[in-house]
């Protein structure tokens, strides 16, 4: 527990008749830091704090220097001649080149996110796209190739995690397109420069596309008063603006304006935002890439950014998204009939029919007049220190390990915090993380896991240990009031805390295999699996207490009401989460230069048939960017929620569930421990002890019994 060296110091002092205790404890105390940098070199490992930029000057020295670095690495490879060619100077070099990039631009974007300076983070937004610009260039660099190529034809016999490595980094030349005709590479070149473009102007329509629109008061019946009141929403004496781009107005609405009219403009509108600029970009953007995936030897673009992924083939992707939407029917249905008779009460009605602009009006209803929830009554129990000491108790717990903290050399604010992470029972150093725990200007909004120094074995033999930071936007503490959570905010830190331990428990060789470099559609898998302790009364009744009366635990009462509330709406929330998968699949497997034409019905018919009708003349695709940029990744949160709940049975079926530390040793060692230095799929079956399984996930959506 972190706060046992509080303990040990209290210890001490208590053994004042003990003169070596006595001599330790006058001895000025060590740097804990040094301490704990010195006790890693006896573990060959290093532990490093970057060197933070503090003004733009800096921040573009960093970009120039890292690209100088990188072109005179790479320069070394292309270099070298056919005969001293090895897998040193070739692939582990590569590894090393691309360990430099990361590191710079892990950094920057902490900063861009971060910084308390504004011309800093602009400094570093620049310095990100010029990087990564660069860095899509040196793919195409011939004579680094030429070096690639002359060591793989040696047919070199490797191992493990070096043949890994090997295979893969072929593997990304052949899907840049290195290994075609020089006329043929030419064009798939430029057609992922024209994507790239293509792809940046479609997300900034998104970005920019707005839609205002004016209600009197009585259209906005039912929507809560403090909401409205807010500046900039009561423009006139009966009148309220509001926008359908921004989330939490159209939240708002959709959730609570009792006028069915009301509830179908606000959908109307945010359904054709970016319409006019983005079905265009979209028919020029799914065409390129259809071509590219052709060229490169796949059948559809979604076979081609399958292949990398844990899933492999679109096909295995398409089945899994069917096979759940079928799965889901009857309980679909049944919520659906349950919208209806709240409909056909409320509005008199009796063929009442639940529309697109319906469901999350009655699931609201639901949830307050069958469940009786009210979220926020659980705040009390979640004081802001006492969520964050109980989560570190469990991890370090179950992972063994512990946190101690430490004074942060440097800070980019002023309540910045640093914690080392040692192993619990040889006190060998594995990492350090910075928690930046409260909104501030200009602050990223969300909450995230930033990895800052990934894990890798340096040329020289010692092993560099990570360090990452948890950027998060809790309330902040009140005068005479601790900050409280919601019970949102404690599952989210319970999730996001789970990168942290997947970024630091790593002992992958590889900066392309360590921390959470594994394929996407496996990365949130741990971390949805840990979500589970916040609903755990056992887990939460280890830390959670009324911050007024620590004797009160969370009443089990609400706890189950909760629960209950969530499982009411499972059927038709991933009959949603499909529909989406689904149309991307779909587009990125049936759209071709022929057929551009139907993106927009095609895209409407899924849609349609997997969730609720979707109005005619409207194109959300146009405005549902994320589904863009995963390119045929969406599918990837149903598939790792089926994966979490399945590793979440090795602690349920365990002596001390979740707080089982045989069990979470055995996550430590086969799954954070080598990250992706051997296939996902061994370390997942290692884990389980089985073959996966998609039941515990029906089961835990209420799909089987
Ligand atoms: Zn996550």
């Amino acid at each position: 527990m972190f706060w046992s060296r509080l303990a040990f110091i209290a210890l001490l002092t208590t053994l004042t008749g003990c003169s070596t205790m006595q001599k330790i404890w006058h001895r000025p105390p060590a740097d804990p830091l040094a301490a704990f940098q010195e006790r890693a070199a006896k573990y060959h490992s290093v532990v490093t704090l970057p060197t933070f930029e503090t003004t733009p000057e800096a921040v573009n020295a960093t970009v120039d220097k890292t690209i100088a670095e990188g072109n005179a690495a790479l320069d070394g490879i292309g270099q070298l001649r056919p005969t001293e060619v090895n897998f040193h100077n070739t692939f582990r070099q590569l590894d090393d080149i691309a360990y430099l990039i990361q590191g710079a631009s892990d950094r920057l974007d902490l900063i861009e996110q971060t910084s308390t300076n504004a011309a800093v983070r602009d400094a570093a937004t620049a310095a990100i796209k010029k990087l990564s610009d660069w860095s899509v260039g040196t793919d195409y660099r011939e004579d680094v190739y030429t070096a690639i190529k002359t060591y793989a034809d040696t047919q070199p016999s490797l191992e493990g995690e070096d043949q890994k490595l090997f295979d893969e980094t072929l593997r990304d030349y052949r899907r840049a397109g290195l290994d075609l005709p020089k006329d043929e590479r030419d064009i798939v070149e430029k057609l992922r420069k024209e994507l790239t473009a293509l792809e940046t102007d479609f997300e900034e329509n998104v970005t920019k596309a707005t839609n205002y629109l004016k209600f009197t008061k009585a259209e906005l019946e039912g929507v809560p008063e403090d909401f409205l009141s807010q500046e900039g929403i009561k423009t006139g004496d009966d009148e309220y603006t509001l926008k359908a781009n921004v989330t939490f107005h159209y939240i708002m609405v959709e959730d609570n304006a009792r006028r069915e009219a009301t509830r179908k403009r606000m959908l109307v509108a945010q359904y054709n935002l970016a319409r006019q600029e983005n079905i265009p970009l979209l028919q020029k953007i799914l065409v390129r890439r259809d071509e590219m995936a052709h060229r490169l030897g796949y059948a559809s673009y979604a076979d081609y950014a399958t292949e990398v992924r844990m899933v492999k083939n679109a096909a295995t992707a398409i089945t899994f998204l069917e096979d759940l939407k079928k799965g889901l029917q009857p309980k679909y249905d049944a919520e659906l009939e349950e919208f209806r008779h709240l409909k056909v009460k409320e509005t008199g009605d009796l063929d009442a029919k639940i529309n697109i602009w319906d469901w999350r009006y009655y699931a609201n209803q639901l949830k307050k007049t069958k469940y009786n929830v009210d979220a926020e009554q659980l705040r009390v129990y979640f004081p802001y220190q006492r969520v964050l000491d109980g989560m570190f108790a469990i991890y370090q717990h179950i992972f063994g390990l512990k946190f101690e903290r430490v004074e942060a050399p440097y800070k980019w604010i002023g309540d910045l915090q640093l914690y080392t992470v040692s192993d619990s029972k040889t006190g060998q150093p594995l990492g350090l993380f910075y928690l930046d725990m409260f909104p501030r200007d200009g602050k990223y909004n969300h909450f995230a896991q930033f990895g800052i120094v990934e894990g890798k074995l340096l040329p020289d033999g010692r092993y560099q240990r990570p360090v990452c930071a948890l950027v998060c936007n809790f309330p902040p503490p009140q005068p005479g009031k601790p900050s409280l959570l919601s019970h949102d905010e404690v599952e989210t830190v319970f999730h996001e805390f789970g990168h942290a331990m997947h970024t630091i428990l790593t002992q992958a060789k590889y900066s392309r295999f360590s921390g959470t470099s594994v394929p996407e559609d496996f990365v949130e898998a741990p971390s949805q699996m840990l979500e589970n302790w916040a609903w755990d009364k056992t887990v939460l009744d280890s830390f959670a207490a009324d911050y007024r009366d620590p004797s009160k635990k969370i009443p089990k009462e609400i706890l189950d009401q909760l629960k209950a509330s969530r499982l009411a709406t499972m059927g038709t929330y991933y009959r949603r989460q499909l529909s989406f998968g689904l149309m991307d699949l779909t587009l990125h497997t049936q759209i071709h230069a022929t057929n551009a034409d139907d993106v927009l019905p095609l895209s409407n018919q899924v849609l349609s048939d997997v969730s609720l009708p979707v109005p005619p003349d409207t194109a959300f695709v146009a405005y549902v960017g994320h589904i863009i940029g995963y390119g045929a990744g969406y599918y990837g949160y149903a598939w790792a929620d089926a994966i979490a709940a399945d590793m979440a049975t090795v602690f349920e079926n365990s002596p001390h569930g979740y707080f089982d530390k045989k069990a979470g040793m055995r996550m430590r060692r086969e799954i954070y421990a080598v990250g992706d230095s051997r296939d996902i799929n061994i370390s997942i079956e290692k884990f389980l002890g089985r073959p996966r399984s998609i039941q515990p996930f029906l089961k835990k959506i209420g799909v089987d019994k």
